[in-house]
């Protein structure tokens, strides 16, 4: 015989009070000092460095701490949670790994080993060797430093990504001939440079400035004084060849400077370095690495083309554009990023981008720039002059 149903119903109900009232397990006893946390905030990390830590996946200073060894947390003594110790020792172990793989790929070539950091964030990774340096009227220490340029590689992508609307999805899947990760070399020392960069690129050591773009994103650098007097030209060039790198990067991976469209690799780059501060000086021609701190009227691109085209005295872009990067001159790389600047001012970024891909693609560039902007590159000396004498300004200004 079946029971009442409201008599089911009460034994149910027992039933679930039963189970809620008695605990699956003893629950661990609340602790105060850390909230039950089980860790606590690892205090050699003072404020405002515990965020520049938070805001990276890795650093090499911080796995130094002799307290919590870059994990940032310590075991709270209050408590017994050993789930959250072993946590912590593996992360532990695992920041170790990362230091010792990166010590045996760079730090053991160096000069003096303990004078390089490493930085990992989203999508870089930084060996860093440059020294403290004023920062906006702020004296940032080595690491403090690196960690302004993990943040401004970061900046740098992510407005890239903007301008072009791009996502993850445009760059490679990590494999064994291809990273989306840009491998990033800073030193000080020309030693350092001289044996790192053949090591890193595969290229030769000569010039401050090696790269090896495509399916895997490398550059080396060192921070020459005489071309790099201030942080803010450190700051250019960075910005500067983080976009040769990414733009090699972005699939189809491959890079087009050295293919006869310089002035597309050249100007978007120098459009990125401009937006720092209105200037460009970051070259990858052997001119400047000749005579380091050479640059085409101080560097102010827009008042320069504006000059030259009140006086008709612009280049005529059939006789640059389907050249490589390292043939471009000084004056060439001006119109160079003052094409591309016309080009983003009146076709968009998007369409910019789309036109890059089809010339990685291998699609002649005239045909490329018929099928995307509409006009082949007989027509692109008028539209641009006009362009210019609405756009420029004829002086310097404040900036
Ligand atoms: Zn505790
Ligand atoms: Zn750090
Ligand atoms: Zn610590
Ligand atoms: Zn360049």
């Amino acid at each position: 015989m079946r029971p009442p149903l409201a008599c089911v119903l009460s034994t149910v109900a027992t039933l679930a009070l039963a189970v809620a009232q008695e605990p699956a397990a003893p629950a661990p006893p609340s602790c105060r000092k850390c909230e039950s946390a089980g860790v606590l905030v690892c205090k050699e990390h003072k404020a405002e460095l515990l965020a520049l830590e938070r805001a990276v996946e890795r650093c090499s200073v911080a796995i130094g701490c002799k307290r919590c060894g870059g994990t940032l947390a310590i075991d709270c003594p209050n408590c017994e949670r050993p789930e959250t110790v072993s946590d912590l020792a593996s992360r532990g172990v695992a920041l170790r790994d990362w230091l010792l793989a990166r010590h045996e790929a760079v730090g053991r070539f160096c000069k003096t080993p303990a004078s390089i950091q490493y930085l990992a964030t989203a999508h870089a990774d930084l060996a860093f060797g440059l020294e403290g340096a004023m920062v906006d009227k702020r004296k940032l220490d080595q690491h403090q430093r690196m960690h302004l340029y993990g943040e401004r590689v970061e900046a740098t992508r992510r407005r890239f990504c903007e301008v072009f609307q791009l996502v993850d999805a445009d760059f490679p899947v990590p494999a064994d001939d291809a990273s989306p990760r840009l491998a990033l070399h800073m030193f000080a020392d020309p030693r350092d440079m001289r044996e790192l960069s053949p090591r890193l690129t595969g290229i030769g050591a000569m010039g401050t400035n090696i790269k090896l773009t495509g399916g895997i994103p490398v550059w080396c650098m060192i921070a020459d004084d005489r071309s790099m007097k201030d942080d803010v030209d450190v700051h250019r060039v960075v910005v500067h060849n983080v976009v040769h790198l990414l733009l090699s990067n972005l699939l189809p991976a491959r890079e087009i400077g050295p293919t006869g469209e310089g002035w597309v690799d050249e100007g978007i780059a120098h459009w990125f370095e401009h937006e720092v501060d209105g200037r460009c000086a970051a070259y990858c021609v052997e001119e400047a690495t000749l005579m380091p701190g050479t640059n085409w009227r101080n560097g102010r691109y827009r008042v320069g083309i504006r000059q030259l085209a009140d006086e008709g005295k612009l280049r005529r872009f059939v006789e640059s554009y389907v050249k490589n990067s390292d043939e471009l001159d000084l004056e060439e790389n001006a119109h160079a990023y003052a094409w591309v600047d016309y080009l983003m001012a009146t076709q968009g970024g998007p369409k910019l981008i789309e036109f890059v891909r089809r010339l990685k693609a291998r699609v002649p560039q005239r045909d490329a720039m018929q099928a995307v902007f509409g006009f082949g590159p007989l027509a692109m000396d008028e539209r641009f002059a006009a362009w210019v004498k609405l756009s420029y300004p004829a002086k310097e200004t404040g900036r």
